[in-house]
């Protein structure tokens, strides 16, 4: 069967060998398996559906949410000879009608479908008379509520399994999913958990970093210039600061073109063509640009403002080197984008998600503090846990010496548990400092024999050193109405004198970034 399968990956799509975990997928799919695969973004996961819908009889059916990209994977399959279609909002009803037609027909390898789709009875009956032996669940995050973007209507894939007389296998396919995800996606599809494939998510010619307590306008502007010969995307957390970013760079002669969903249309696709064929240099874009963007060439992804998780962190910096070049990807941190984020978040509609969003943000937060290996800090969050250091990332290549910071964290840690463990960041920091601020005094805290024991140290410091902590888990994070710390049972050992703290660096000079985002 393989020998078949490796046939039509040349004749169709002419490479010579599969990448890693394809051809377990392809073989868990032939042996009537549901299975879950898992691989980074553009690891190759259409290849895993593509190349069994040809080997199958019958029509195999790809749910999808990307609309915007249906056309575009249906004209490439038709472009080297595998008859595929799609239905979804962009047609009209007589074009539904027709395009159900030719299904019922069998004329299909594959048919893509918005998952609203489901939701139509009629539809589903209509899908009686169609003989599907497989059914691919792209972006299967969707269908779980520990996902970044849940979509309720991924729920009624399981009303689509059971329009069959001969239930069809599944195949969820996604590239962002935490041991949670995975088990709600195995949950949810009736997928044995043995059946899961994950590949690296190591993408080894990346090369990762976090930028503190610089300009970030001139970072960005020197970067630039720097790489004058090369495409890169920027992303930013707001439309208006992509406008002002683009403004910035077209001033300073940059061939700059920008993305979001405040443009129209047409100038959003005019914009992104001229990205497309390295016209522009540069894309500036906020989160609503690159999803399933195929340019093999992008050497940077650099994010102007923090990203809201480490989910969407992933896969925005994954579209740098698609093509196996070495790239960088870089996070400029700012300590008020986090407050963008908060503010962002607060806006969502869906409010008991809040505090689970707020801990993913953590994460993120997190990851822009660690001084470990930041590839290897990414790999463990998405659940491989035994990775090795990188030895590329902004961390692994930092030669500042690493100093013993244990007094100092047992000072921050002594005061957290003084304090009753239910204040903040920013008022611990200015007790450490020995602030008189008003409310510092009124709650007493100037009693304290912690008040003041950091005062050769300004809060900025001192915050950047309990940002530290936070990242290494040694105090802990609670997401009510105003978060507040506490110490974790890693910070009570070293509260106890059992573990020692290192840290890169003269201890406490990271300063975090204070310049207006323009
Ligand atoms: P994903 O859906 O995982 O993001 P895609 O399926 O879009 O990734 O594949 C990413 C790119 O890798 C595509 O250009 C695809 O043609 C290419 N690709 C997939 N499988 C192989 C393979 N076995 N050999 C070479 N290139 C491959």
């Amino acid at each position: 069967m393989i020998e078949n399968a490796r046939e039509l990956l040349q004749k169709y799509f002419g490479y010579d060998s599969f990448r890693e975990g394809q051809e377990t997928v392809i073989k868990y799919v032939m042996e009537r398996k549901s299975s879950l695969c898992v691989m980074p973004t553009g690891g190759g996961k259409s290849l895993c559906y593509q190349i069994p819908s040809l080997l199958l009889d019958g029509t195999t059916i790809v749910v999808s949410p990307l609309i915007s990209l249906m056309k575009d994977q249906v004209d490439a399959l038709l472009q080297v000879g595998i008859p595929a279609t799609f239905i979804n909002s962009t047609l009209t009803a007589t074009e539904v009608r027709e395009t159900m037609e030719e299904v019922v027909n069998g004329q299909y390898r594959l048919l893509y479908i918005a998952p609203e789709r489901l939701e139509s009875t009629s539809f589903l009956n209509q899908l009686k008379r169609v003989k599907v032996p497989l059914i691919a669940v792209d972006e299967a995050h969707c269908i779980s509520q520990w996902g970044h973007d849940f979509r309720p209507s991924y729920r009624s894939i399981h009303r689509l399994r059971e329009v069959f007389d001969e239930q069809p296998v599944v195949l969820a396919l996604t590239a962002t999913a935490t041991p949670d995800v995975r088990t709600d996606i195995n949950r949810i599809l009736e997928i044995e958990e043995d059946n899961t494939v994950i590949t690296g998510f190591a993408r080894s010619n990346l090369s990762f970093s976090v930028v503190l307590g610089q300009d970030k306008n001139k970072f960005l502007k020197d970067f630039i210039k720097k790489n004058a010969q090369e495409v890169g995307i920027i992303y930013a957390a707001t439309r208006k600061t992509v406008d002002l970013l683009h403004d910035l760079l077209v001033k300073a002669g940059v061939r700059t073109a920008k993305y979001h969903a405040g443009l129209p249309e047409a100038f959003r696709n005019k914009e992104q063509e001229r990205f497309l064929t390295d016209e522009a240099q540069v894309m500036i874009a906020t989160n609503a640009f690159g999803m399933g963007i195929d340019k093999s060439n992008v050497r940077y992804v650099i994010h102007y403002q923090l990203p809201k998780n480490m989910e969407s962190y992933y896969q925005e910096a994954g579209r740098a080197g698609r093509d196996g070049l070495p790239s960088e990807c870089v996070v400029l941190y700012a300590s008020q984008d986090v407050q963008t984020q908060r503010f962002l978040i607060d806006q969502a509609q869906d409010r008991e998600r809040i505090p689970q969003e707020l801990e993913k943000l953590q994460g993120m937060i997190d990851y822009c503090h660690t001084e470990s290996c930041l590839q290897q800090f990414i790999i463990t969050y998405f659940g491989e846990p035994d990775s090795l250091a990188c030895g590329q990332c902004g961390n692994c290549t930092d030669a500042r010496e690493v100093q013993d910071v244990t007094q100092e964290v047992q000072m921050v840690l002594s005061c957290v548990v003084r304090m009753g463990q239910k204040f903040g960041k920013t008022i611990t920091a200015q007790v450490l400092t020995g602030s008189q601020n008003k409310k510092v005094i009124d709650f007493g805290f100037t009693k304290l024999s912690t008040y003041g024991i950091l005062k050769n140290k300004s809060a900025k410091d001192v915050l950047g050193l309990m940002e530290f902590m936070i990242s290494e888990g040694l105090l802990l994070v609670n997401h009510g109405n105003l978060p507040t710390i506490y110490v974790s049972d890693t910070g009570k050992g070293v509260l106890l004198g059992k573990k020692q703290i290192m840290r890169k660096g003269v201890a406490v000079t990271k300063q975090i970034a204070t310049n207006d985002p323009l």
